[in-house]
């Protein structure tokens, strides 16, 4: 992959930032479930926030492999870090690509200064796979709508300031996702909830949230796009830059593991010499390094189709599949190798065992992943028409 100097300026910047202010404190951070709010604060700083706005928008308008890269690189040191960018970016995509005129005036320049953070608000108790079973919904009254309903698993739910609504404005639209539109909401107005921060097994550092709307009020130039019914396209093609993202998490999760059971695996000895002398050891470094060779090229050829502007839901959702899957593998056995130690919080293998798993459910689970990717496949070799 050839990057030109603003590139490689870039990544090195961000390589440096994790090196010197991450890694130092993310394990003890991690392990406390907090929040790096003076992270945050230097990432804003270095624009990451703004990392997939364009340009006319304050935004760095990086190519979606340089992205990746970047998510790659922090989850590298600390998958959580990521999910503080991860979900707002997915929210910068859609705006850009959906929003009206004045709607992308409005809310990029903020969001990519990092001024307000976002989230974007999906899933709910009864619908997380199956998005158009989603029961919130938004009622035109005048000026604004009335949002009714209650959303689930809602990452930077409490600190994001701008939330991303998918509701229904229709509930009887056939096909029902015409009935499906959503909204671009700034906290502040009555009606909105924060019922509670979800207890998880791992993605520490920042908060998942359950979010109550009762006559929740956002004026109808919210309405992303300034038309009712396309909101589940909007979201749809905003979760390829999503699944994106996250393969790129799985990635970075991968390779911390590798490294680190490389490492370790040298100094470790059994038997009389180091462990990564006997075959058992090897077979299982070879096939990790294999494994995360395989997922960052699915991710930069995924990545370069969606600069291209083309569909690609197909290579999108392979990347994720395949990278995430390997980062759950990578992370067990890297277990495998540190032994006891790969049990204990004095080392950091525990916490990718811990974080990996969340990649293969969130951003659509890779059972849904494979149902894209074989409905892709069919329509692709369909004998049909042959
Ligand atoms: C830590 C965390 C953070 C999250 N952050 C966000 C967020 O910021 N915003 C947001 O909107 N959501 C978020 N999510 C929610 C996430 O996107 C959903 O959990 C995910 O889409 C799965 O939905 P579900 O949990 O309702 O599972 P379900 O849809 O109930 O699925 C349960 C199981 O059934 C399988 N399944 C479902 N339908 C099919 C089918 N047709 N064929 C085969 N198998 C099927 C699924 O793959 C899964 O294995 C987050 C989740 C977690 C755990």
């Amino acid at each position: 992959m050839i990057l030109n100097e603003e590139e490689q300026l870039i990544l090195a910047t961000v390589r440096q930032f994790l090196e010197k202010e991450v890694e130092p404190v993310a394990i003890e951070m991690e392990h406390r479930d907090e929040y790096p709010e003076d992270i945050v604060e230097r990432m804003k700083e270095m624009g990451l926030f703004g990392a997939n706005v364009p340009e006319a928008y304050g935004g760095q308008d990086l190519s979606y492999t340089v992205y990746a890269m970047i998510f790659e690189e922090i989850a590298r040191v600390w998958m959580g870090l990521a999910g503080i960018l991860g979900t707002h970016s997915v929210m910068c995509d859609v705006i850009a690509r959906f929003g009206t005129q004045e709607q992308k005036q409005r809310f990029l320049p903020v969001l990519t200064r990092g001024e307000k953070r976002g989230a974007i608000c999906l899933s709910e108790p009864e619908a997380g796979t199956d998005l158009q079973a989603i029961r919130t919904t938004a009622a035109r009254k005048g000026d604004h709508y009335l949002i009714n309903g209650s959303k689930m698993w809602i990452t930077n739910g409490r600190r994001a300031e701008m939330l991303l609504i998918l509701t229904k404005t229709d509930k009887d639209a056939r096909p029902v996702y015409e009935g499906i539109s959503t909204f671009i909401a700034e906290k502040g107005a009555p009606g909105l909830t924060i019922s509670r921060d979800i207890d998880k097994l791992g993605y520490k550092g920042l908060e998942t949230c359950e979010l109550l709307f009762e006559d929740f009020r956002v004026p109808a130039e919210n309405l992303i796009g300034g038309r009712e019914g396309e909101g589940f396209k909007q979201v749809m093609t905003g979760l390829e830059s999503e699944r994106i993202n996250v393969a790129a998490r799985g990635l970075g999760v991968a390779r911390a593991a590798f490294e680190e059971a490389i490492k370790y695996a040298q100094q470790r000895r059994t038997f009389g010499k180091p462990i990564c002398e006997h075959q058992a050891i090897q077979l299982k470094l070879a096939d990790m390094a294999t494994k995360i060779e395989a997922s960052r090229l699915l991710i930069y050829s995924a990545a370069e189709k969606k600069d291209r502007g083309e569909r690609c839901d197909l290579e999108v959702g392979m990347a994720k599949l395949f990278a995430t899957e390997t980062a759950q593998e990578c992370a067990l056995e890297a277990m495998r190798v540190f032994g006891g130690n790969g049990y204990a919080k004095d080392f950091p293998v525990e916490r990718y065992y811990r974080d990996a798993p969340l990649l293969i459910i969130g951003g659509g689970t890779n059972e849904l992943q494979r149902l894209v990717i074989a409905r892709n496949l069919l329509k692709k070799y369909s004998i049909r028409d042959s």
